[in-house]
């Protein structure tokens, strides 16, 4: 599988002097070509070092094989057994000092670009197909909920939902995101990309309530009183 003369891929940026007059994403993605070049760089380790670095545990190996195979669906769907924000992830998780800096191929050159292939992944995604929604086969009745729809609040919502609980997301802002909308400029990270990760939580049943301040609109007993089971703060 390894082509040991295949450098690590980069994506393309736009031109500075373009960029310079806008806000645009700077970084482009991969194209197909260079997602399979750059797939076909993992030595597919079978102890899976990179795994252990990355914080959803997502079967990294398994997702690069099928981009491999050009099976851009199967690889997504490997991603979103654990990630439900992947194309947020594949562009802003620190990837250099998780999964990427346990690569095995970084003992000897540079490690396998397994983010810049999350986003490929993603991208393709929302480029190709309606966004599919897991099915939900325990539904349990037991409504919980999350405060603060930053990047913890919905996945800690998102994967709630997937296991079947009545999930409500409780935002003090007027838009949901926290720091994923008012921290990272649009260039890293566009809204629209957030906007589809964040409609796609709530197709799971997630239900956010914007501006509702915990502590002040509602307390945490006032939420307990009202069936709340469990909050997460
Ligand atoms: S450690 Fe690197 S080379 Fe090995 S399976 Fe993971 S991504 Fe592929």
């Amino acid at each position: 599988m390894l082509e040991k003369r295949t450098p690590r891929q980069r994506q393309k940026t736009r031109d500075p002097k373009q960029r310079s007059k806008d806000f645009d994403e700077v970084a482009l993605g991969f194209t197909e070509e260079q997602a399979t070049l750059e797939a076909k760089r993992c030595i597919m380790c079978k102890k899976k070092p990179c795994v252990a670095g990355c914080p959803v545990d997502i079967d990294i190996p398994e997702f690069i094989a099928s981009i491999v195979k050009g099976d851009y669906e199967g690889a997504i769907r490997k991603i979103k057994e654990k990630n439900n924000l992947p194309a947020i992830c594949g562009r802003v998780c620190p990837q250099e000092t998780q999964c990427e800096a346990l690569c095995t191929l970084s003992a000897k050159g540079k490690p396998v670009g397994i983010g810049a292939l999350e986003r490929f992944a993603a991208d393709w995604e929302i480029a190709h197909l309606k966004l599919k929604i897991p099915k939900i086969e325990n539904r349990r009745g037991i409504k919980v909920a999350a405060v603060g729809s930053g990047p913890a609040g919905l996945t800690a919502a998102a994967d709630l939902a997937r296991l079947g609980y009545e999930v409500t997301l409780f935002e003090s802002l007027s838009a949901s995101g926290g720091v994923l909308r008012y921290g990272i400029p649009e260039f890293r990270l566009p809204k629209k990309i957030l906007d589809i990760e964040t409609e796609y939580v709530r197709s799971l049943g997630v239900d956010i309530k914007l501006n509702v301040l915990i502590g002040r609109t509602f307390t945490i007993n006032d939420l307990f009183n009202d069936g709340y089971k469990a909050i997460f703060l």
